[in-house]
């Protein structure tokens, strides 16, 4: 029996995650929950699972209190608390669910704590990749890749050595804007952008996807979880996404991993490794799939992945920079304040306008989260 907390289990990733652990009661058991601001959801969740604990970081807690009154499940309110529920006695692994830079604190909590993670919440090693990694190490602590590329990339590279590496290959599905000029993206809506061919995920993460920075910050949680050198990475469009990303060893053999894309595979084997679990999933079948395509990515249209590549190449604080101003770009276009092509360029302003720091500690981190948000926020004033 695995026991289990979820960071985040009201979104995309989260609800999933439950998914997988009912489906498996007799492996793993439910000790905390937690949801920003969806109370709703938390409350259904909860009568459910029964778990010990849940957190709300930022929602109607009194309602919360009110509805499961009856239930044997301790309610905590606030941030610090996440770090709480991640460093239980009794809490086996940690599922990152949650989106963005709030993951870190709680993801080094975990790990300080010795819990394994399952690792959805990929700013973490986008900011911190070297401490959290490093840390990890130290602590004896396995961080279980959930992001279904870095699954496939983990998958490959079971039962082999990573000095028999020679690059991984990180495939992308381009989009819903894959194809189209500059002149194309002017004008497009948010509506547009929330549209995934192939995947039904949480908004941030979707933008990302429709601006292909996605990509970029996947390169970079790739480089510390497989302790691979920038020039390792390769990013090629595959619109199908079917395979989930491929390793090239060191005699020129190619392995690659495939499946429909159902994020539960991934969630499943975090959970269940070193074991697989069978399931009833949907199962991939060829004659649907008579072309598998491949395509490079255009870096010139798509400007976010260069600079998350470039950002990842120069190291430091860069990529925590790179992160935060993304972060506000992306929910200010989800806010209707700028266009889908000013996302890449607050990006790069706020970057330009940073201090590189080559080895930040976490408290640096912190404060250039902190300090890159303020400069796109202002950058975003002065565009509107
Ligand atoms: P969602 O937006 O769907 O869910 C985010 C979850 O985190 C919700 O439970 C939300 O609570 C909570 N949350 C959001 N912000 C905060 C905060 N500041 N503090 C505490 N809790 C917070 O995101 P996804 O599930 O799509 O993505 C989660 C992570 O997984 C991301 O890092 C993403 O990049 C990664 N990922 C997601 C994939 C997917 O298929 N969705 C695929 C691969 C990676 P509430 O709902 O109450 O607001
Ligand atoms: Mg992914």
């Amino acid at each position: 029996m695995k026991n289990i907390v979820i960071l985040g289990s009201t979104g995309s990733i989260g609800r999933q995650t439950l998914e997988v652990i009912d489906l498996h009661r007799d492996k793993f058991k439910l000790i905390a929950l937690s949801a920003r601001s969806n109370v709703d959801l938390l409350i259904e969740q909860a009568k459910k699972f029964r778990p010990q604990y849940v957190v709300i970081t930022n929602g109607n807690t009194d309602k919360v209190r009110k509805e499961l009154a009856g239930e044997k499940i301790e309610i905590l309110e606030g941030y610090d608390h996440l770090s709480t529920i991640a460093s239980l006695p009794q809490v086996d692994i940690v599922v990152t669910a949650l989106v963005g830079f709030a993951g870190l604190i709680p993801t080094l909590t975990a790990i300080e704590h010795g819990k394994d993670i399952a690792l959805a919440n990929k700013e973490t090693l986008v900011v911190a990749g070297e401490i959290v990694t490093r840390k990890a190490a130290e602590n004896n602590v396995k961080i279980l890749p959930v992001d279904s590329e870095h699954s496939a990339i983990f998958q490959c590279l079971m039962g082999e050595e990573n000095s028999a590496v020679e690059k991984i290959y990180l495939t992308a599905s381009g989009g819903p804007f894959r194809g189209m000029s500059r002149n194309d993206l002017q004008h497009i809506t948010k509506e547009q952008a929330l549209k995934h061919p192939n995947w039904s995920m949480g908004n941030k993460i979707t933008i990302d996807s429709a601006t292909l920075m996605n990509k970029g910050l996947e390169a970079i949680e790739a480089r510390w979880l497989f302790g691979l050198r920038p020039e390792q990475i390769d990013i090629i469009i595959h619109p199908q996404s079917i395979i989930h990303s491929l390793v090239q060893f060191v005699d020129g053999s190619i392995k690659a991993q495939m499946g429909l894309p159902d994020m539960r595979l991934p969630i499943q084997l975090a959970l269940s490794y070193p074991e697989r679990l069978p399931n009833d999933f949907p199962r991939f079948n060829f004659m649907d799939y008579p072309q598998l395509t491949f395509e490079k990515p255009d870096t010139q249209v798509f400007r976010c992945l260069a600079i998350a590549l470039e950002a990842m190449r120069k190291g430091g604080n860069y990529p925590c920079v790179m992160n935060a101003a993304n972060e506000i770009a992306v929910y200010a276009f989800l806010s209707d304040q700028i266009g889908f092509l000013d996302i890449a360029d607050i990006v790069e302003e706020t970057l330009n306008k940073a201090e590189y720091i080559q080895s930040p500690d976490i408290d640096t981190y912190l404060e250039c989260d902190r300090k890159a948000r303020e400069t796109a926020e202002q950058i975003i004033l002065k565009k509107s």
